[in-house]
């Protein structure tokens, strides 16, 4: 069945204790996603062109740099910085666009360019499209299976961003008492699991006062972790 490529993971993470499980099918579509830009395929024209015209994000960057195929990411890095030069070369020659009869300002193509460039990265756009539709398998398995329901019920909520990316996907698929269950139970599994979240780091702060050095450190030890993916997404004890 065609379907199980996405509903596999999706209940994987969901299985996985994870305070965010979105977050952790992001992050394996992502380690994926890095190591075939390293992988053989960096030598595929097809696959060169793509990294040669989108280069890699601020965080992917590094990753890709990570992997250690150091001539690799030479390569890799010399044609993206070729087409880099030839595409600034187009438009370095264009006069620099004032202001409008408006009064608006107007980028020029070079600092427009340069600024689309900072964020365009081959490993976000190969993750693109099945993180989407990891997504739309959340909301459908909600729907369709019951056992998904309770495991969606049972988990230890969200990071913030995704708990926003579900509250505007919700409407899209869900209608009516349906919609109303899915968005209620969120909110509450984001806001439960966040206050936990804060609490287990309030206890981490009593540790080092002298009055608690004798109790034990519940579920503090890891707090600042578990924190990081709740605020922000990223995987602290990643590579
Ligand atoms: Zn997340
Ligand atoms: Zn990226």
């Amino acid at each position: 069945m065609k379907e199980k490529i996405y509903t596999i993971p999706v209940n994987d993470a969901f299985d996985s204790g994870s305070e965010c499980p979105i977050c952790s099918m992001y992050w394996a579509l992502e380690n994926d996603a890095v190591e075939y830009a390293m992988g053989p395929s960096y030598m595929e024209d097809d696959i060169r062109a793509q990294t040669d015209e989108l280069g890699f994000c601020e965080k992917h960057i590094l990753q890709v740099y990570g992997e250690e195929n150091r001539l690799g990411f030479a390569l890799v890095m010399k044609t993206h910085i070729d087409r880099v030069i030839s595409e600034i070369e187009k438009r370095a020659s264009q006069p620099v666009k004032g202001k409008t009869l408006f009064g608006k300002v107007t980028p020029s193509t070079v600092s427009e360019y340069a600024g689309n460039l900072k964020t365009s990265c081959f490993v976000c756009r190969r993750i693109e499209n099945t993180f989407q539709r990891y997504l739309d398998t959340i909301l459908h398995l909600y729907k369709q299976d019951e056992s998904f329901r309770q495991k969606y019920a049972n988990c230890k909520g969200f990071c913030t961003s995704h708990y926003g990316m579900l509250m505007q996907l919700a409407p899209q698929k869900l209608s009516g008492a349906a919609l109303d269950e899915f968005t209620a139970l969120t909110s509450r599994l984001y806001l439960e699991n966040m206050k936990r979240v804060r609490d287990d780091i309030e206890w981490f702060i009593n540790k080092f006062d002298y009055k608690y050095a004798n109790e034990p450190w519940k579920n503090a030890k890891d707090a600042l972790q578990r924190s990081i993916v709740k605020v922000q997404s990223v995987d602290a004890d990643a590579k």
